[in-house]
């Protein structure tokens, strides 16, 4: 363990699905690397599966706001029709993800070039082909090779089974003739790296205690460490330092008992998410920066993405085995990914199927959509839709928007009285155009897969774990906080690390593509050891 007056080569903040795979690739170096992560570690057995109250607890909500556990800071997201949920521990959101993992399409890195909408990214599908097949070998990904919408890949585990759901919903698909594929999960359908191999009885969502779920604690974090990383937990950042030449200096943060101590560093990396970086770099203002760290370009927190979504059900007649595999992943489509101008918007939409809800979601959706009476027929009601539902969420991209942003929030602090933050986000143009696209085409896959009803579909309200683009990369110092590998313009030794770097959004789950790019930040870095500050 490094004493507090050391001072190491690299500090990186935050231990979720970025800053693990950061570490992981960093130690390569030999270089003193320390990681400060607010939250704790999650014990297996602490999972709510592991009881009967498992669909109930509020500890383990995706919503800080509802799970309000030491490490959690507010989000208050009154002024967003998408709400934001995440994990604040090792592991960050992949505790409670459901490791969907499709990759960014090659055409999401130049969506200005091609549509004339968004912007370019510094980097290419091409640049970050190797860090997807690595992430993919620590992370174990399973799927069907040969999906025509997607550039080939190898080492996919076996796919997770369609299940009744599935197979019911890709008939739907086929008698349409769009595309589907099997979807790519981050989970070991197989025995992998140690890891046991998928019980396909669902609630990954609430986390994972068979361990086939590949969350960053059981993946990179544990090798990292072994290796000679150093992961402080229950350590928050309130603040990046600077010296008196500009450069950081290191953080100051408050350790398990409260008290507050500045960690001295060479090189910063912040890898808090897309909400939590730029959170860290505003309330690290100073006489250099006084409208937050490394923002002279005034774009820290502004061009917030959460994706635009649908969600469209479809009741059955027949139960469907909806709890029979991982919720997440089932099946994808493709067909509406790329732009068609005659469909009157640009970009697209991955439309992914989940499978059934647990008895407590089915009620609640129920009662949500008007469609389960209290008093009677109340279970006959209940009897009709438990097991007998399938789900269409559709992922859509979003554009940037300096409007759409992060700021931080006077009114409400966490349990260190640092601000928490407020979200402000309006759906654009585009994408309300495209959500009512996405709406009527769900639609008719569950009409088609033999549907008896299908329930209007839901825009607003949703949550999404998914926030990019708050410290967008680039080349122009006046239209982008870091360059095209993660090094802030105004700061020399401070990188970003997550999805506050995304130019864009593309139309599917971020993390594969995040980890993608933690490891090509890295890369970048252990390429330029010796010149990294000229
Ligand atoms: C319910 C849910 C379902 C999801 N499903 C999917 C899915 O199926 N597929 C997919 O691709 N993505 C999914 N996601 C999103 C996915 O979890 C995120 O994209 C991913 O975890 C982001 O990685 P990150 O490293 O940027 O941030 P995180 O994983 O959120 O990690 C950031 C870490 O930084 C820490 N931190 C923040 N601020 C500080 C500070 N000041 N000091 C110290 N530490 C700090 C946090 O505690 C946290 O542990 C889901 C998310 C949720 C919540
Ligand atoms: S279905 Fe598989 S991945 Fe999901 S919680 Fe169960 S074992 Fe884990």
């Amino acid at each position: 363990m490094s004493r507090a007056d050391e001072i190491v080569d690299v500090l990186i903040i935050g231990a979720g699905a970025a800053g693990a795979a950061v570490a992981h690739s960093l130690v390569d170096t030999r270089m003193k690397i320390l990681c400060l992560e607010q939250g704790d570690w999650v014990r297996p057995s602490d999972y709510p599966t592991n009881g009967r109250d498992w669909e109930s607890r509020p500890d383990f909500s995706g919503s800080p706001n509802l799970r309000r556990r030491p490490a959690d800071y507010p989000i208050d997201d009154s002024a967003s029709p998408i709400k934001p949920v995440n994990f604040n521990g090792v592991g960050g959101g992949t505790i409670l993800y459901m490791a969907h993992f499709p990759r960014f399409h090659p055409s999401d890195f130049c969506t200005r070039t091609l549509d004339g909408v968004g912007d370019d990214w510094p980097i290419s599908y091409q640049n970050l082909e190797p860090f997807f097949a690595a992430n993919d070998r620590v992370m174990g990904v399973a799927g069907l090779p040969g999906d025509p919408a997607c550039p080939p890949k190898d080492g996919l585990l076996p796919p997770v089974p369609l299940g009744t759901l599935g197979e019911t919903v890709a008939r739907g698909f086929n008698a349409l003739g769009w595309h589907w594929w099997p979807s790519e999960s981050a989970i070991a359908t197989v025995p992998y790296h140690g890891r046991g191999a998928c019980l396909n009885l669902g609630p990954c969502a609430s986390g994972c205690a068979q361990g086939a779920k590949a969350s960053v604690d059981i993946t990179y974090w544990p090798e990292a460490i072994r290796r000679g990383v150093e992961l402080r937990t229950r350590c928050r950042v309130r603040e990046i330092t600077l010296d008196e030449r500009g450069m950081a200096r290191g953080a100051v943060y408050f350790d398990d008992a409260g008290i507050e101590h500045e960690q001295r560093a060479h090189v910063v990396i912040v890898a808090c998410n897309g909400i939590g970086t730029p959170r860290l770099l505003l309330n690290s203002s100073s006489g250099r920066f006084p409208n937050g760290l490394a923002n002279s370009s005034g774009l820290v927190g502004r061009n917030l993405m959460l994706h635009c979504m649908t969600l469209t059900q479809g009741t059955f007649e027949r139960p469907l085995s909806g709890w029979q595999g991982p919720i997440g992943c089932s099946l994808w489509s493709k067909e509406f990914y790329e732009t068609d101008v005659s469909r009157g918007y640009a970009r697209g939409y991955t439309m992914e199927i989940l499978r059934g809800s647990g008895p407590v979601a089915t009620a609640q959706g129920g009662l949500m959509r008007g469609a389960l009476p209290w008093g009677q027929g109340h279970h006959a009601a209940f009897r009709a839709m438990f097991d007998r539902t399938a789900t269409i969420v559709a992922v859509g991209e979003d554009l940037p928007e300096e409007t759409n942003r992060v700021t931080l929030d006077p009114n409400t602090s966490d349990s260190h009285g640092m601000p928490g933050v407020k979200v402000q986000y309006r759906l654009g143009d585009n994408s309300l155009r495209m959500l009512a696209h996405a709406g009527q085409r769900a639609t008719e896959v569950l009409q088609a897969a033999g549907a008896v009803s299908v329930a209007p579909t839901l825009t607003e309200g949703i949550s999404s774990g998914h926030a990019m683009g708050t410290t967008r990369m680039g080349v122009d110092p006046e239209r982008s906080v870091t360059n095209a590998w993660g090094r802030c313009h105004d700061v020399r030794n401070l990188f970003i690390a997550d999805s506050s770097l995304f130019v864009t959004a593309g139309g599917v789950n971020p993390t594969s593509t995040l980890q993608a790019l933690a490891l090509y930040v890295a890369d970048q870095i252990k390429m330029r050891l010796d010149n990294l500050f000229d």
